[in-house]
């Protein structure tokens, strides 16, 4: 229909709907579907289809206040998916990658401006590489075929994923989540982190717009434009939503859990690093560097405390200070940790309990060092300090661009003090050695879901390692680096007796 005609028509509508004292008619019609939008093939319902049935979803591309809308209309658009085949959900992963990757710039200065944690540089970086995110070609059906016959294992989708993402990195886990749960063959419903909310429902808005463009649905990933814990509970509760995905620290992988229904949890670590004798100084040095500066040290496998052998402590030191890396002395230590965390009084055992203060969260080095007491060298990377294994840098997860490192006499000593400081969130460790035992020691008694020998943590995620990449890691259940299967229900279809072809 031509603009000039709407106008007229909708004149006319709203002329009588007026005598007749009827509803007002907008001012602005939603938007209308664009030339390219495939028109919707007749399923025979009648025009009462899901799709068509909820006229209050419509024009929100994904953004809604309510979570129950949220669910609702992502549930509508995953029955419309459904409909359209692979080929819709193949277009849908092109598109997200695509998006993200034209859009790192803009969208990574708009999330460090709202969150104002990390660095510009990583935040457009991690939007740049979604393209690595595995998709649809991820699933492969496994098949049998023997003297009764073949059977086929299909992976198929559970409907509507209901989803958390971290302050961390809002946009890229949200897009990571989108190409694997839609390759899946899913619709997903997000509650973002509050502070993270404005450019994660941007992102869902400029994705959505995109999708509809090109397959006429127009909700298939929705969010909650003012997440609350209400929301949460909401969007966990509401029927349409089959699985949940979180993706953040403690508090909320314990919330999903106690949901009841089925979550996959990507939670908190924090990963030690053990370094030996036999390890290249420089090598080790770098790839710490690397690793825990990256994004100011808000990665969830980021290197957070490195436990050096006694006899190549120095030496590691030096390295990471002739690679850019800068040493803080004991009384400047000591200064940052009173501003980074706040200690309170212990109950019982007398011990304070150190928390993490937000304020220095994924600053940069010089907030810290400002901290500290000291001028940085341009370019400064990364803070260090000797400490001893019981600093609050090592225990807590303090997500800073500081490493504090502990000298340990042997392996022995290097794997309990890790174990201690991983806290059993079985979520990353590191290493580096080129002794066979101590490689095989080490990954065996962390029993993390990432293990990374002489490299720089984000090897973990195919990123200088073999692998793919995913932002979020489901640890304590268990499914690993996410991918599209993780979000899929297995179905056998057997055919007995036929079909073997010799
Ligand atoms: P966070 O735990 O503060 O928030 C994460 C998300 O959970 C947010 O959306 C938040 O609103 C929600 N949330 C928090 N407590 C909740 C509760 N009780 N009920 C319902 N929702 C709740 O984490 P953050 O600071 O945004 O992110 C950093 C944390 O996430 C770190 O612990 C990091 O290790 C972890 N993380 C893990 C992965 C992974 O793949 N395993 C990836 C990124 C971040």
């Amino acid at each position: 229909m031509s603009a000039v005609n709407e106008t007229l028509i909708r004149d006319v509508v709203a002329e009588v709907l007026g005598r007749l004292g009827g509803a007002p008619v907008p001012a602005k019609a939603p938007p209308a579907a664009p030339a390219s939008a495939p028109a919707a093939p007749s399923c025979g319902c009648g025009g009462k289809s899901a799709a068509t049935s909820s006229p209050g979803l419509r024009g929100k591309f994904g953004v809604f206040q309510d979570a129950g809308e949220a669910s609702v209309a992502a549930h509508e658009s995953f029955l419309q998916l459904q409909k359209q085949g692979v080929a819709a959900r193949r277009k849908v992963e092109e598109i997200v990658k695509t998006l993200a990757e034209k859009n790192a710039e803009e969208w990574g200065r708009i999330e460090l401006e709202e969150t104002k944690i990390g660095r510009l540089d990583h935040k457009i970086g991690k939007l740049q590489i979604i393209k690595l995110v595995p998709g649809v070609d991820w699933l492969r059906p496994d098949a049998r075929s023997g003297d009764h016959g073949i059977t086929l294992e299909e992976y198929t989708p559970f409907g509507v994923v209901g989803a958390v993402t971290p302050s961390t990195h809002s946009i890229p886990t949200l897009s990571g989540n989108i190409v694997n749960i839609v390759a899946a063959g899913n619709a997903v419903v997000f509650n973002p982190h509050p502070s993270a909310a404005r450019c994660a429902a941007l992102a869902v808005r400029v994705y959505n717009e995109a999708i509809y463009r090109e397959t006429g649905i127009e909700n298939l990933a929705t969010i909650i434009e003012k997440p609350s814990m209400e929301s949460f509970a909401a969007m966990c509760k509401h029927e349409a939503v089959r699985l949940l995905l979180v993706t953040g620290g403690p508090g909320v992988v314990k919330a999903a859990m106690q949901t009841g229904k089925r979550a996959i949890c990507a939670g908190p670590g924090n990963p030690p690093v053990y370094v030996d004798e036999t390890a290249c100084m420089k090598r080790a040095a770098k790839a710490i560097i690397q690793g825990a500066s990256f994004d100011n040290n808000l990665l969830c496998i980021g290197e957070k405390e490195v436990f050096a052998l006694e006899s190549v402590a120095d030496q590691l030191m030096a390295q990471m200070e002739q690679n850019g890396a800068v040493k803080l002395t004991n009384a400047q230590l000591d200064a940052l940790t009173k501003a980074a965390f706040t200690i309170t009084p212990g109950q019982g055992g007398g011990c304070g309990h150190a928390s993490v203060n937000k304020d220095f969260i994924g600053k940069d080095p010089a907030v810290l060092a400002k901290a500290a007491g000291l001028n940085l060298p341009a370019g400064t990377q990364l803070l260090f300090a000797e400490t001893d294994a019981n600093h609050p840098f090592v225990v807590e997860e303090q997500m800073m661009p500081f490493v504090p490192i502990v000298r340990v006499k042997d392996l022995a000593e290097g794997v309990k003090r890790s174990l201690e400081a991983e806290h059993g969130y079985k979520h990353t460790s590191i290493i580096h050695s080129h002794d066979l035992e101590a490689l095989t020691e080490m990954g065996r008694a962390l029993d993390t879901t990432l293990f990374i020998k002489n490299g720089p943590c984000m090897a973990g995620l195919g990123l200088g390692g073999e692998g793919y990449l995913s932002f979020s890691i489901a640890t304590p259940t268990g499914e690993g680096v996410s991918n599209p299967r993780t979000f899929t229900r297995v179905r056998r279809c057997v055919m007995v007796d036929n079909l073997r072809i010799y």
